[in-house]
């Protein structure tokens, strides 16, 4: 059973390595690497099986490495940076970093929404980025194999080009990799329909803690051999090992969506028409709200012309040749749930500006205030109007602006903690509140992460949700994969 959601919660100035602000550094205790090598040594034993470019030590360029995209997550200072293109080069980072007992973090674009990429004190970063080669894309097998650092949209881009499509896609797709997608089991807008990156895993090639190569899974439509060690690899953060390799699965790419807008004067009624539609045997390929505070920063910051009286707006679209009449009957399911207006969109073209709009919703929430902290509680969508309803009181006992925008359909949430953080009370307020929004989501019957993962964020929650038989598992696993503890460490737990 997991522990009580109302045990007291810890005091934003309580809980080390909070950052100021994006981009500052300040404690590291949460996660300093012990014992660490003198750089010296450290850089000429990597320079042994690296190109010299391969390698950064200069720590005014190391510091751009220190953090992903999440605010108020520990970052320390990395001994080094290394890019490295092939396998064998990553082999010898680990093998180096097992000599010398280096931790090592293994980050992609660094668009993670939880601290997971984040530097620890004196630790190699490994960035993946450069080995951004699509190696194969077989329409028979309909799969594709690609080296981690291909961003999303490229591969989407290139498959497309063979009527192929690979469905994960998180809004920040023209950025995040593969190797992150993978690393945070991403999820995305059109996972309602296709569901998340794990479905897409076929296979992976593995770079482990002491450097051996693992290879997991296949590239046939099935197979059941052994231990799903891929399923494991996926959403564990760079924790376990470094994904140098992915066989990933392709659909036949299915006709352009079609999207309507619906404006509801309630998150509530909103939630309901999701409901409806759910329950009434649609499943569109995309199914999205936005609350009013989300409509009015994404219209100040892309000038969409989105309807700002509207309490919700939710977007629906299906990517089936019998679009119009699917959207038709939605659009009546929206009607009777309490939709004051129903706008279909006129052409493909208008759909994709609807969700252009949707994709810039978390961005848009962050010029709000100058600081952020993005929730992403998943919950039955069965309970996803409590879940927003329960936001809205917190955000009102809190004295605080919480926009909310969802993957609605998937009943994940990403309530928007908007604040000052030079304010101490507002800022303390803003913790609270965060933690409120999980709590709420854990006595749903929800997750306190759909798809941005727990990193260094969450991590205090992770017991809460797992429970203690949970955790034990949990490391156990770590610590057949990494005993040394050397993969990204003060991550998850
Ligand atoms: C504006 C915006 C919108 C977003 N929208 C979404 C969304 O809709 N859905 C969603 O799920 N997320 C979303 N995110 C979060 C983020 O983009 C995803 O988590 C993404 O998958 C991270 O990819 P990345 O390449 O940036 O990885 P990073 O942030 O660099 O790393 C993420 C994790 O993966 C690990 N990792 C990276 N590469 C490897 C590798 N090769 N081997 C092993 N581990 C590795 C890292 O150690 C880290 O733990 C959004 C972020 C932003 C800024």
């Amino acid at each position: 059973m997991a522990d009580d959601p109302s045990t007291p919660l810890p005091d934003i100035h309580d809980v080390p390595g909070i950052r100021d602000a994006p981009g500052a550094i300040s404690d590291t205790s949460a996660i300093d690497a012990p014992g660490a090598p003198p750089h010296d040594l450290l850089r000429a034993r990597l320079l042994e099986g690296l190109p010299a470019e391969a390698l950064l030590t200069d720590p005014q360029v190391t510091a751009a490495y220190a953090t992903d995209m999440a605010s108020f997550c520990a970052a320390g200072a990395p001994a080094a940076v290394v890019l490295p293109r092939t396998v064998e080069q990553v082999q010898h980072v680990l093998r180096t970093a097992t000599a010398l007992r280096v931790p090592v973090v293994p980050q992609g674009a660094r668009t993670g929404l939880s601290g997971a990429a984040n530097a620890s004190d004196g630790c190699i970063v490994l960035s993946l980025v450069k080995m951004d080669r699509i190696l194969e894309i077989n329409s028979i097998d309909r799969i594709a194999v690609v080296e981690p650092g291909v961003v999303n949209a490229v591969l989407s881009r290139a498959v497309a080009e063979q009527s192929l499509y690979y469905p994960p896609d998180p809004s920040s797709w023209e950025q995040c990799t593969i190797g992150g997608n993978i690393g945070t089991a991403s999820g995305g807008l059109c996972c309602v329909k296709y569901g998340v990156t794990a479905e897409y895993v076929l296979g992976l090639d593995v770079v482990l803690a002491d450097g051996r190569l693992l290879r997991t899974g296949r590239r046939t439509a099935k197979g059941v051999a052994g231990y799903d060690l891929t399923r494991l690899f996926v959403g564990s953060e760079g924790s376990l090992g470094v994904v140098v390799r992915a066989v990933l699965a392709l659909r036949p790419a299915p006709p352009r969506q079609l999207a309507l807008a619906a404006e509801f004067p309630s998150a509530a009624a909103a939630c309901e028409a999701v409901c409806a539609v759910m329950e009434a045997g649609y499943t569109p390929s995309l199914l999205e709200l936005m609350d009013r505070t989300t409509v009015r920063a994404v219209n100040a910051l892309g000038k969409m012309g989105l309807p700002e009286t509207t309490e919700a707006l939710l977007l629906a679209a299906f990517d089936t040749p019998d679009a119009p009449a699917r959207l038709a009957a939605v659009g009546e399911l929206c009607t009777a749930a309490g939709a004051t207006a129903v706008v279909p969109a006129d052409d493909e073209a208008e759909s994709e500006l609807l969700l252009q709009a949707r994709r810039m919703s978390l961005t848009a929430l962050e010029e709000l205030r100058p600081a952020t902290m993005i929730d992403d509680v998943c919950v039955p969508r069965s309970r996803l109007a409590e879940m927003l309803d329960g936001t809205a009181a917190i955000a009102r006992t809190h004295d605080l602006l919480i926009g909310v925008c969802a993957h609605a359909g998937d009943g994940n949430t990403h309530p928007v903690v908007c604040f000052d953080p030079a304010d101490e009370d507002e800022a303390r307020r803003a913790r609270q509140s965060f933690d409120e929004i999980m709590a709420l989501g854990l006595a749903l019957g929800g997750t306190i992460t759909g798809e941005h993962g727990v990193g260094v964020l969450k991590k205090e929650w992770l017991a809460r949700e797992l429970g203690p038989v949970g955790m034990e598992m949990q490391r156990a696993v770590k610590q057949a994969f990494d005993p040394l503890g050397l993969l990204n460490p003060g991550k998850l737990f």
